[in-house]
């Protein structure tokens, strides 16, 4: 699995050349993980998922622009702005990629999810923004089976 880190930058102004773009990672340049600017879409993943809905993650919210691609998009929850959003309510699979959700505590008024993303023997987790994981949820995630 390669993931492409497409940028970290949250909602602070730019102060290091490298770290001008709001965030995204591209995996094996299919997935992308989150749209924080939407010159990300030129890469055409097959799919998109996102952790959260703030603008530093989905690049639209800040300017309501509808985001609505000609490929799945998956999220936390329902999003006005993403009428063709399949919200996600379990372990899910893109193209042999299994994507199991992991609750994260981030902000108060929107569900923030990880992930941790699985390809054959290759796994990795990818969180958004967290401040913190609940016990019962990492209790979980350490008895799941794969
Ligand atoms: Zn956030």
């Amino acid at each position: 699995m390669k993931i492409r880190i497409m940028g970290t930058r949250g909602k602070i102004e730019p102060k290091a050349e490298s770290h001008v773009n709001h965030t995204g990672f591209l995996i094996d340049e299919k997935i992308l993980i989150d749209v924080g600017e939407e010159k990300y879409m030129d890469h055409r993943p097959k799919a998109v998922v996102f952790t959260h809905f703030h603008p530093d993650h989905a690049f639209f919210v800040l300017d309501k622009k509808k985001f609505s691609p000609k490929v799945p998009v998956f999220g936390p929850e329902a999003h006005e702005l993403v009428p063709n959003l399949k919200v996600i309510s379990g372990p899910f699979e893109i193209d042999g990629y299994r994507f199991n959700p992991v609750p994260v505590i981030h902000a108060l008024r929107l569900k923030s999810l990880g992930y941790v993303i699985q390809k054959g023997q290759k796994k990795i987790f990818i969180t958004g923004d967290v401040a913190w994981i609940r016990k019962q949820t990492l209790l979980k995630f350490q008895t799941w089976t794969w």
